[in-house]
C-alpha cells in the first residue's frame, strides 16, 4: 500500500466519525425541535380555532339572552295562541330579522314550543322548511332533557348537528324561556314555555383552513361528542378521524399531542374540547415531520459529504505536497544515483524532516560525486604525476588508431625510460625520486606542444576526447612515460619530438638543493607500421626503447622487425616449413613401444622430425605449435599418416605380424574436417588393415571440443583403429570423465614416470591409475621411462608396455626395428635359459 493511502486511511475515519456524530446529533436535535415547533404551533393553531368557535358560541348566547329578556318574547311566550298569531307574531318576526341583519350567519332563528313545534321561525334566505317538528333535533334533545331543566334552565347550550332542512352542518345556540302564567299566584314556579334557538351556517369555520399556519399542515376536524365531524379542512379518512375523536373522548385525553399508529401510519394526534359538545381533531402524519427532518438529513449528509471531501482533498494535497512528492522526488534521486548518475538536482527546499532528509541526500550526492571522481582519477590517472594512466593511454591509443583507420593516418608511439632515476633513487631517497619525477612530467608536458593534454573533465574524460588532435603524455609507472603523437604524417616527426624531449631532459634538475643529471632512452613505434592495436604498439615502443638503452642510453630508436625475434622466428620457421615439404626435409622416426607381459609385439610410436638445411634439426616441439597456428598441421598429418602407412606395409611384407604404429593426431586437425576420412584412403592405399595403427590424442585435445572429438574419435573406431589417450596425468586426470571417449590405450606421461623414484606418493598414485584404467580394460604405456628404477616398478605393477630412452631414442625404421629384433632375441635367450 502506498505511503499516502496509509495516512489518508489511518486519519480519514477519525475525521468522518466525529463529523458523522455530529451530523447525527444535528438531525436529532433538529428532529426533535421539529416535534416540539409543530406541538406549539399546533396548541396555537388550535388555540386560535377555539376562541373563533367559542366567540361565535358566545355571540349567540348573549343574543339569546338579550332576545330573551326582550318584553316582546316573554310577553309573546306567555300569550294565547290564538292573540299570538294575530297580534305579536308580526313585531317578533321583525325583531328577529333585525337581528339576522346584524348577524348574517344567523340563517335561522326560532321559537319552538315545548312539545317540539317550530312556532316560529325566520329564515335568512328561502329556506324551505321541511318539517314543522323539531322534537327530534339534537339541539332540542338536549335543551329539554332532565338534567337540563333541573339545573341550567337558562343557560345556553350549543351545538354541532346536522340542520334537518338543508341537510348541513350547522352550529345550533339554544336556551330555555321559562315563565310563570299571569294567572297564576305569586310565587308558583315558572315552567317552559319555549325555546330560542339560533342556527348557525359553519362557513366561518373554513377559514380556519387559513389558520393553518403550521408548516406542516395538520388535519383539521370539528366534530360532536359522538365524533360525527361537521366540518373537516382535508378530504382526509374521516372515519380515521371519528375514531381517535371518539378514543380520547372516552379517555378524556385532551390537548395532549399524542403519538398513534393510524393504517400502520405513525401519526400526532390531539384532541381539544371546545365546548361540552364541540371537539377539535388535529392529525398530523409523522411523516410530514420527518419529510422536514429528511430535506434537513440530506442537508447535514451533503454538508457531512463535503466536509469529508474538503478535508480529505486537504489531506492528500497536505500529504502529497509535504510528503509523498518530496519523497518520489527522493526516490528519483536514489535509483539515479544507483544508476551512477550523479549530477541530477532536487528542488525540496521544505524546512522540515523531508526537507533535512532531502538535504542529506543532497550532500551524499556531493560526497559520492567527490569520491567517484577521486575513484576515478586514482584509476586513470597517475597521482605521482597527475599525467594519465597507462589504461587512459591505451585505450586513447585505441581512439586514435580508430580514428587514423579511417583519415588514413599515422600515430607515433614514444616509449620513454629515465637513464639514471635508480642512481637518484637509491642515493638520495625516494621522496627526492618522487620530486624528480614530478618534474620529469611538468618537463614534458611543457615540451610537448601546444599544451593539449588529456585531462580529467568531470566523469566523462573516456568518453569525449576534446580534440582529435590531442597529444596524450602518459606516465606507465616507475620512471617510464609514454607520448602519443597523433596525425603525423612521417616517422621523422617523432625523432624531431624525441630529440626535444631528449634536449630538455638533459639540463639539470634541481632537488632540494641537489642538482642531478638524468637523460631518457626513447623507443618509438609507428602505427601502422608496427601494429595495428595499442597493445602491439605499445610493446614494439618498449622493445624499442631497451634497444635504444643497450646502445648506450640517452637515445631514441624506433622499432624495427627484427628486434621482435621470437617472431620473426615464428614467421622465418613457418615459411621454411612450407618449403620443407617440398624439399623433402620431413623424417618420420620410431620410438619402440616394449611390451613387458612377455609377448611379442611390434610396436612404435611415430615421431616426426626435421632436418633443416640451414638450421640443422628442428625439434617438434618447437615446430609443431608453429604448424598449429599456421594451419600447416593439417599437411603435417596428412604426410605423418602416409608414412605410417607405408612403413607399416614394408613390416607387414617383411613378415612382421603383431606391428602397430602410434601417430599423433593433433586436436588442431579437427578444424579441418574429419581425418577419419583420410585414415580410410591410407589403409587403403597400402592395403593394410586398421588393427595396425594407433592415433594418440591429448586429454586437453579432447575436452577443448567435446562433441566433435567424440563424432571423430568414434568415426576412428568404427573403421577399427585403436585410439591412445597421450599425456595422461598432465591435465585434467579423470578416467571417469574420459569413459565417456571410446579409448583403448593410457598414455601415462613421462612428467608423471620422472617423479615415481623422488615422490613415493605418486606410487600410489600411478598404482590407482593402473587399477582404474585395468577395470576399464585400456592398455597402458609408459612413457619417457628413462631408468632401471623405474621401468623395475612399472614392471611391477603390471604395465603393458614401456616407452622410453631407456630402451630406445627414436630412430629411422630400420633401426627401429633392429632394436626389436635383437631385443626379443635376448629375451627369449633368457627364457629359454630360465626353462
Ligand atoms: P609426445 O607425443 O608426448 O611424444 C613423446 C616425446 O617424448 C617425444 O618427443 C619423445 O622423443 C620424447 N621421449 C620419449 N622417451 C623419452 C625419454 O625417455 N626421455 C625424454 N626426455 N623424452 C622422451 P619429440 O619427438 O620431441 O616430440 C615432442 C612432441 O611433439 C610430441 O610429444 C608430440 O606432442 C609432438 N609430435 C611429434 N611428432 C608429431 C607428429 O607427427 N604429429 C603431431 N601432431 N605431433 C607430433
Ligand atoms: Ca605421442
Ligand atoms: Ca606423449
Amino acid at each position: 500500500m502506498r505511503l499516502q493511502t496509509k495516512i489518508l486511511g489511518s486519519l480519514i475515519p477519525f475525521i468522518i466519525l466525529p463529523i458523522i456524530l455530529v451530523g447525527i446529533l444535528a438531525y436529532q436535535h433538529l428532529y426533535a425541535t421539529a416535534i416540539h415547533n409543530a406541538r406549539d404551533q399546533l396548541h396555537t393553531l388550535i388555540h386560535q380555532i377555539d376562541s373563533k368557535i367559542n366567540g361565535h358560541i358566545e355571540r349567540a348566547e348573549k343574543n339569546l339572552s338579550l332576545l330573551a329578556s326582550n318584553p316582546l318574547v316573554i310577553e309573546y311566550v306567555l300569550a294565547e295562541e290564538e292573540q299570538r298569531y294575530t297580534l305579536m307574531h308580526r313585531p317578533l318576526i321583525k325583531l328577529f330579522n333585525n337581528y339576522q341583519q346584524s348577524f348574517p350567519e344567523y340563517f335561522e332563528l326560532r321559537v319552538i314550543l315545548p312539545d317540539g313545534y317550530e312556532d316560529l321561525r325566520t329564515v335568512s334566505d328561502k329556506l324551505k322548511n321541511k318539517d314543522d317538528d323539531a322534537s327530534n333535533s339534537d339541539i332540542f334533545k338536549s335543551l329539554t332533557d332532565t338534567e337540563m331543566s333541573k339545573s341550567h334552565d337558562t343557560a345556553a347550550i350549543s351545538l354541532m348537528s346536522l340542520h334537518s332542512d338543508t341537510q348541513q352542518p350547522a352550529l345550533f345556540t339554544g336556551r330555555r324561556i321559562s315563565a310563570a302564567d299571569k294567572t297564576a299566584a305569586l310565587g308558583t314556579r315558572p315552567e317552559l314555555k319555549a325555546l330560542l334557538v339560533i342556527s348557525q351556517d359553519t362557513s366561518f369555520l373554513r377559514e380556519l383552513t387559513n389558520l393553518r399556519t403550521v408548516e406542516n399542515r395538520p388535519d383539521l376536524f370539528v366534530t360532536n361528542a359522538a365524533g360525527d365531524i361537521f366540518f373537516s379542512t382535508d378530504n382526509s379518512d374521516q372515519k380515521l378521524a371519528t375514531k381517535v375523536t371518539r378514543s380520547f373522548i372516552r379517555n378524556k385525553t385532551f390537548d395532549d399531542l399524542t403519538e398513534i399508529n393510524l393504517n400502520e401510519t405513525p401519526h400526532l394526534a390531539i384532541v381539544h374540547q371546545v365546548t361540552d359538545q364541540v371537539f377539535l381533531t388535529g392529525l398530523l402524519p409523522q411523516s410530514t415531520l420527518t419529510a422536514g427532518a429528511k430535506d434537513l438529513n440530506e442537508i447535514v449528509l451533503l454538508l457531512t459529504l463535503g466536509i469529508i471531501l474538503l478535508t480529505s482533498l486537504t489531506l492528500y494535497l497536505t500529504i502529497r505536497i509535504f510528503v509523498t512528492s518530496p519523497l518520489g522526488k527522493l526516490n528519483t534521486l536514489t535509483k539515479a544515483i544507483a544508476d551512477g548518475n550523479l549530477d541530477i538536482n532536487i528542488d525540496i527546499t521544505q524546512q522540515d524532516e523531508v526537507g533535512d532528509l532531502a538535504k542529506s541526500f543532497s550532500d551524499m550526492r556531493l560526497s559520492l560525486k567527490e569520491s567517484t571522481q577521486q575513484i576515478q582519477e586514482l584509476a586513470y590517472f597517475d597521482t605521482l604525476t597527475g599525467l594519465p594512466n597507462k589504461i587512459t593511454f591505451l585505450d586513447r591509443i585505441q581512439q586514435q588508431i580508430h580514428e587514423a583507420k579511417i583519415h588514413d593516418r599515422m600515430l607515433g608511439v614514444l616509449f620513454f625510460d629515465l637513464d639514471n632515476f635508480k642512481n637518484v633513487n637509491d642515493g638520495l631517497g625516494h621522496q627526492m625520486g618522487d620530486l624528480l619525477l614530478m618534474q620529469v612530467g611538468t618537463r614534458l608536458r611543457d615540451c610537448t606542444r601546444g599544451g593539449d593534454h588529456v585531462e580529467y573533465i568531470g566523469s566523462n574524460f573516456s568518453t569525449a576526447p576534446r580534440s582529435v588532435d590531442t597529444h596524450v603524455l602518459a606516465r606507465m609507472g616507475g620512471d617510464e612515460f609514454t607520448l602519443l603523437l597523433p596525425d603525423i604524417h612521417s616517422p621523422e616527426e617523432t625523432s624531431k619530438v624525441a630529440v626535444r624531449i631528449l634536449t630538455k631532459l638533459a639540463m639539470p634538475f634541481i632537488l632540494n638543493d641537489h642538482e642531478v643529471f638524468i637523460g631518457a632512452s626513447i623507443g618509438i613505434s609507428i602505427y601502422p607500421a608496427d601494429g595495428d592495436s595499442s597493445e602491439t604498439l605499445l610493446k614494439h615502443a618498449d622493445i624499442a626503447m631497451y634497444e635504444a638503452k643497450s646502445r648506450g642510453k640517452n637515445n631514441f630508436q624506433f622499432f624495427d622487425h627484427a628486434m621482435n625475434a621470437p617472431v620473426s622466428e615464428r614467421l622465418s620457421l613457418e615459411s621454411k616449413m612450407r618449403a620443407a615439404f617440398e624439399n623433402d626435409e620431413f623424417r618420420l622416426y620410431y620410438q619402440p613401444r616394449v611390451p613387458v607381459d612377455g609377448k611379442i609385439r611390434y610396436e612404435f610410436e611415430a615421431l616426426i622430425r626435421w632436418i633443416n638445411p640451414e638450421r640443422g634439426f628442428i625439434s617438434p616441439a618447437v615446430f609443431i605449435p608453429i604448424a598449429e597456428e599456421s594451419g600447416l598441421i593439417q599437411q603435417v598429418g596428412e604426410w605423418v599418416l602416409d608414412k605410417a602407412c607405408q612403413q607399416i606395409k614394408t613390416w607387414l611384407d617383411m613378415g612382421y605380424s603383431d606391428v602397430l604404429v602410434s601417430i599423433n593426431l593433433s586436436p588442431v586437425q579437427f578444424n579441418y574436417g574429419n581425418p577419419a576420412s583420410s585414415v580410410r584412403s591410407a589403409l587403403k592405399k597400402y592395403n593394410i588393415e586398421a588393427k595396425h595403427l594407433e592415433v594418440e590424442i591429448t586429454e586437453t585435445g579432447l575436452m577443448q571440443n567435446e562433441n566433435i572429438a567424440t563424432t571423430i574419435l568414434l568415426a576412428l573406431k568404427d573403421l577399427g583403429i585403436r585410439i591412445a589417450l597421450d599425456d595422461f596425468g598432465t591435465g585434467y586426470s579423470s578416467l571417469a570423465y574420459l569413459r565417456r571417449f571410446p579409448i583403448d590405450t593410457l598414455k601415462i606421461d613421462r612428467a608423471f614416470i620422472n617423479d615415481l623414484e623422488q615422490d613415493p606418493e605418486s606410487i600410489l598414485v600411478l598404482e590407482s591409475i593402473i587399477y582404474l584404467a585395468r577395470s576399464l580394460e585400456l592398455e597402458i604405456v609408459a612413457e619417457g621411462v628413462e631408468t632401471l628404477e623405474q621401468l623395475e616398478i612399472l614392471k611391477a605393477r603390471k604395465c603393458d608396455s614401456i616407452q622410453g630412452f631407456y630402451f630406445a631414442k627414436p630412430t629411422p625404421p630400420n633401426e627401429a626395428m633392429t632394436f626389436f629384433d635383437q631385443y626379443f632375441e635376448e629375451w627369449q635367450k633368457v627364457q629359454s635359459s630360465q626353462n
